[in-house]
């Protein structure tokens, strides 16, 4: 599943203005935003019109069930008796449910009722009823266990083998009806079926064995809606080792909200279109069919959905035969599926059309997405690099795709944005269409991942599964760090893996880590609840750091055998992560290796946060060094999380890489793992001037600090000639620097004086890692009295490479974009801080552009560098801009540029403009439910809007809470957003005092918020002045 990430192409929020304008406005600025955005797929949850579908729900079944007590009453006056299958009851038709399948519904329970509650049924069973059920529950408190459908995990005693599931779609009311059959084998005796079904009308349910006619009576049932089952009371025990099947009739709806069986709409020559699909990670398969949704339950399915013949159907496998009805229906049968996990079955019914190519091992891959889409051929570029990744991924694991075909859904609406259905995978359209002629580098990029993420797990995930979700970093991890290696196999020039890694996944993820309320990245999942809690970038993306550090401390080549090998045995099944630390050891033992994977690992996994290692003294003769390791924390002062464990308990084992330089020259690394607190060793030409560097290439999941000397010896080196250092640890020393500073580890001139050599560095990387590390600088300074001083000296950093480069002319074309990556990505970086701290010249550049649009209303400016000139002019210039890009943001369609004019909006210093924004957003006719969230956390890196926001939210917060509660991805990304450039004792306070009275869940958010404002307040108070007192030296020298 791909979370929505965005890469740094933001605009500046704000950026400062030239002299001229800055006397008569107040000045603002920022830097681009996106580096801590913790940014999310929408799950916007429409309450109002969820609730107006229920009551229509709750409405029709109050009718039915009148029906069917007349019915019922009916029959029993006839002494009709209701018997299939031998599963009917002796004596009276029990309103809790006794097996009839004559296909009139006598289980009127709705969705959510009360368990162990049925209406009440003509001959007045109830009290009986309730009796039984209280001896029951204490028949299960006399044995001190809770009752098998109260535990978080279902029972065990019975395993799915195959699910036979016929669906009919009414597309006209947005219900379903399904039959599903499910077989089961019985490994212990007992007398209770527990399911999970949640939010469906059950009709009728039937138990029967398999090999023999008889049927097994249902004494009851009832849902439990506290863990989302669905529980069937036999009169007698299921025996072991005998196989049964369980039919369950029932309807539901085809949901509003994007989860389940959901529906979703767009416009097609004037006319609204609908379409029905599925979302079914992590436990939403429950709500479309009644299963054992848990990823250990593995079964076969053969699905069966009847439908409109306007529509068509699309599930995991391919359609073996349709079979056509007079009425103008249509019944699909798809072919059997191999073992997989409910989470990722999937089907959709819709009226979409596709384009289509083949592998060269024959996998049929198509593209379906709305028809204008597919005619202007905007499905065309991911339908052709899917093709080329299986083709990758099958010579990288040495294991063919498993299924006959994989199809890409391009849905307008979509909760993630992307679900990786085994050969269904879903993608919002944003994420996978793509037109050449307005897509910036960005977007590609964006696009070309989600399809490479998707695409690993394929194997990642839907070959072989976690067990359980605690290891949900298992599959996101791995499938987050392929987005890189997959991405170099398309374009090679542009070493992702070696250099992008570090700023998008490495430096982002140890700013969240490095908080004292982190968590470890194999978090205990207990309840359904916590599930939704394991999708965050801990997962993703410390998960795929972590695998990255694996790789190379074993070796790529070893790393690659060790996944076939894992891939090779686990295929068609679970498996945890000891199953891959033992396959990996193994694949080291081979090549006469031997590294305990699983103890190393353990600690990784297991343990919050990461060390920093702290490399003292080669100033000794003997060629001694101290190496020392604790726990990073940006806040001393904060209490560990864990009072029973402080932090100097942590400890790692950590394969540290270590090289000596001198001027000209650097050694070939050294590894040195350091497993104690504190270690000697002996480093070998340890000359006078020479300096140490460590954690080459920044392949590990730690920072790394130096004595003063040291670090001097380093800026010494940059200044002279910084290609002696690789470029990925050119970036890595300014983020550690950056990042050390902040948390008091480094005096605070360290990084500003790193940054100087910067006016040499022609490579991205270090730039793009200064620019994302300056942004939380930035952010704690914006509204300090001194700002122009830092202000000024990063202009004076950029001054001469933003001459040299200059404004990209025209647009990219398809060849522009492989080989010039780098030097776009440079400029694009280099422009984007020059405008944002006020550069004179950039500040020009992007009025200029802006009227020439306004003045020719056509649109000339370069697609890469569009947000920084949108903010730009909307910051610099009048009130006419604003409201000429807000006209644009409502008359254009391409998704992707009227993303970028939404949040040009929140660049303006007007207040009243941006209070008129905030209120704006939460309208959805104007803007998406998904994009609202954005603007207010745009607003709030805003120093003009900070305050508006911080209020905004507060104010709002109960609107904004019911509309993303549920999406615990969504709120923790708005909670974060609005919090976290909070910096003063005032605002500390006022935010202490909300979560004081505040209602609703998102705790964990709000108590990352109140740690990172206090590490704020912290830095505010004790380094402040030591970084003015350095930059007014230095900007007099
Ligand atoms: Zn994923």
């Amino acid at each position: 599943m791909a979370l929505e990430e965005k890469r740094e192409k933001r605009p500046p929020v704000t950026p400062m203005m030239i002299e001229e304008e800055a006397a008569l406005r107040n000045g603002s600025r920022g830097l681009p935003p996106g580096p801590w955005a913790e940014a999310a797929g929408p799950r916007p949850r429409t309450t109002e019109r969820h609730i107006a579908v229920h009551k229509r729900l709750v409405l029709g079944f109050a009718v039915s069930i009148l029906a069917l007590l007349a019915v019922t009453m009916i029959a029993v006056l006839l002494s009709v008796r209701f018997e299939e299958c031998g599963a009917a009851a002796d004596g009276p038709p029990r309103a809790g449910g006794n097996g009839s399948l004559s296909g009139v519904a006598r289980q009127p329970h709705g969705a959510g009722q009360p368990p162990g509650r049925p209406e009440e049924d003509a001959r007045g069973g109830e009290a009986a009823e309730e009796e039984e059920e209280e001896e029951e529950e204490e028949e299960w408190q006399r044995r001190r266990e809770l009752p098998p459908w109260a535990r978080p995990r279902l029972p065990r005693h019975l395993r799915p083998l195959h699910y036979n599931l016929m669906l009919t779609a009414f597309m006209e009311n947005f219900t379903f009806s399904g039959e599903v059959n499910v077989q089961l084998e019985v490994r212990n005796a007992s007398r209770y079926i527990v399911l999970h079904a949640h939010r469906m009308h059950i009709e009728a349910v039937r138990v029967a064995e398999d090999k023999l006619a008889g049927g097994v009576r249902v004494a009851r049932t009832f849902f439990y809606p506290q863990t989302q089952v669905f529980v069937v009371v036999l009169n007698r025990s299921l025996e072991v080792q005998r196989s049964y099947n369980l039919k369950i009739i029932y309807n539901a709806l085809i949901e509003n909200e994007l989860l389940g069986f959901f529906r979703s709409s767009y416009v097609l020559h004037g006319e609204r279109r609908f379409l029905g699909v599925t979302q079914f990670s992590p436990t939403h398969a429950r709500k479309a069919f009644p299963c054992f949704d848990e990823p250990i339950y593995k079964a076969t399915f053969k699905i069966s959905i009847r439908h409109q013949a306007t529509y068509l159907s699309l599930s995991n496998m391919p359609v073996e035969t349709s079979v056509f009805e007079e009425d103008g229906w249509v019944t699909d049968h798809f072919s059997q599926t191999p073992l997989m996990s409910t989470y990722y079955l999937a089907w959709a019914v819709c009226n979409f059309t596709y384009r289509e190519t083949v592998t060269k091992s024959g996998v049929v891959v198509r593209l379906y997405a709305r028809p204008d889409a597919i005619r202007r051929g905007s499905g065309d570029y991911a339908l052709n690099i899917t093709r080329r990744l299986i083709e990758f991924y099958e010579d990288y694991f040495k294991v063919p795709y498993s299924l006959p075909k994989l199809d890409l859904l391009a849905v307008p609406k979509h909760p993630y944005a992307a679900m990786e259905n085994w050969g269904l995978s879903v993608f919002v359209e944003q994420r996978i269409l793509l037109d050449p002629s307005i897509s910036s580098i960005l977007y590609l990029l964006d696009v070309t991942m989600v399809i490479v993420h998707e695409l690993c797990h394929q194997w990642f995930g839907d070959l072989v599964t976690p067990v359980w979700w605690e290891d949900v970093w298992l599959k996101e991890g791995f499938a987050h760090y392929f987005e890189f290696v997959g991405t170099d196999y398309l374009y090679p020039g542009w070493n992702m893996e070696k250099q992008r890694f570090l700023t998008d996944v490495l430096h982002e993820v140890m700013l969240l880590d490095g908080l004292a309320s982190s968590h470890p990245v194999s978090q205990e999942v207990q309840q359904a609840s916590d599930i939704d809690r394991v999708f965050d970038w801990i997962a993703y993306k410390k998960g795929a750091a972590l695998i990255r550090m694996l790789a190379s401390f074993m070796g790529h080549s070893v790393f690659q055998m060790g996944l076939q090998d894992y891939l090779t045995i686990h295929k068609y099944g679970n498996a945890a992560r000891n199953d891959l630390w033992n396959t990996l050891s193994k694949a080291l033992k081979r090549v006469g290796k031997s590294v305990n994977i699983q103890e190393v690992m353990d600690q990784w996994t297991l343990q919050m946060g990461y060390p920093v290692i702290t490399i003292l003294g080669n100033e000794t003769t003997d060629n001694i060094i101290v190496i020392s390791q604790e726990r990073f924390v940006y806040d001393s002062d904060t209490k560990p999380k864990d009072p029973a464990r402080g932090d100097n308990s942590y400890l790692w084992q950590i394969p540290l890489t270590i090289a000596v330089g001198n001027t000209s020259h650097i050694s070939s690394e050294a590894i040195i793992w350091v497993s104690n607190k504190s270690e000697h060793h002996r480093i070998p030409a340890l000359e006078e001037a020479s300096w140490l560097l460590g954690n080459i290439n920044q392949t590990g999941y730690f920072r790394v600090n130096y004595d003063i000397r040291n670090w001097k010896l380093l800026i010494n080196q940059l200044t002279r000639n910084h290609e002696v250092i690789s470029v990925s640890n050119r970036a890595g020393l300014i983020d550690d620097a950056f990042n050390l500073a902040r948390a008091g580890y480094l005096p605070q001139n360290i990084p500003l004086e790193i940054m100087r050599y910067l006016s040499e560095e022609k490579d991205f990387l270090p730039w793009h890692a200064a620019s994302r590390a300056l942004y939380p600088l930035d952010k704690l300074l914006d509204r300090t009295e001194n700002y122009n001083i830092f202000n000024e000296y990063i202009l004076r950093q950029v001054a001469s490479m933003y001459l040299k480069l200059g404004w990209p002319t025209n647009n990219l074309n398809k060849s522009l974009v492989q080989s010039s990556y780098q030097h776009e990505e440079l400029r694009r970086e280099v422009i984007m801080l020059a405008c944002s701290f006020g550069n004179k010249h950039c500040h020009q550049q992007a009025a200029t552009l802006i009227s020439d649009w306004i003045s020719s209303n056509r649109n000339r400016i370069p697609l890469n560098v569009r947000d920084i000139v949108y903010c730009t002019g909307v910051s610099l210039m009048d009130e006419d801009v604003w409201e000429f890009i807000w006209m644009k943001f409502h008359s254009t369609t391409a998704v992707s540029e009227k993303k970028i004019l939404l949040e040009a909006l929140t660049c303006s210093d007007d207040r009243n403009l941006l209070n008129r924004l905030l209120n704006l957003s939460l309208n959805s006719e104007v803007v998406l439910d998904q994009d609202a969230i954005d603007v207010i956390i745009h607003v709030a890196r805003n120093p003009h809007g900070r305050d508006l926001a911080w209020k905004f939210f507060r104010d709002k917060w109960k609107i904004l809470n019911a509309r993303y509660g549920e999406a615990l991805f969504m709120n923790s990304k708005l909670v974060s957003g609005v919090t976290e450039f909070l910096n003063t004792e005032g605002e500390l306070r006022e935010l202490k005092n909300f979560i004081k009275s505040y209602e609703g869940g998102a705790a964990v958010s709000f108590s990352r918020a109140v740690e990172t404002v206090e590490a704020n307040v912290r830095w505010q108070r004790l380094y402040k002045e030591e970084l003015f007192q350095w930059l007014r030296k230095s900007l007099t020298q």
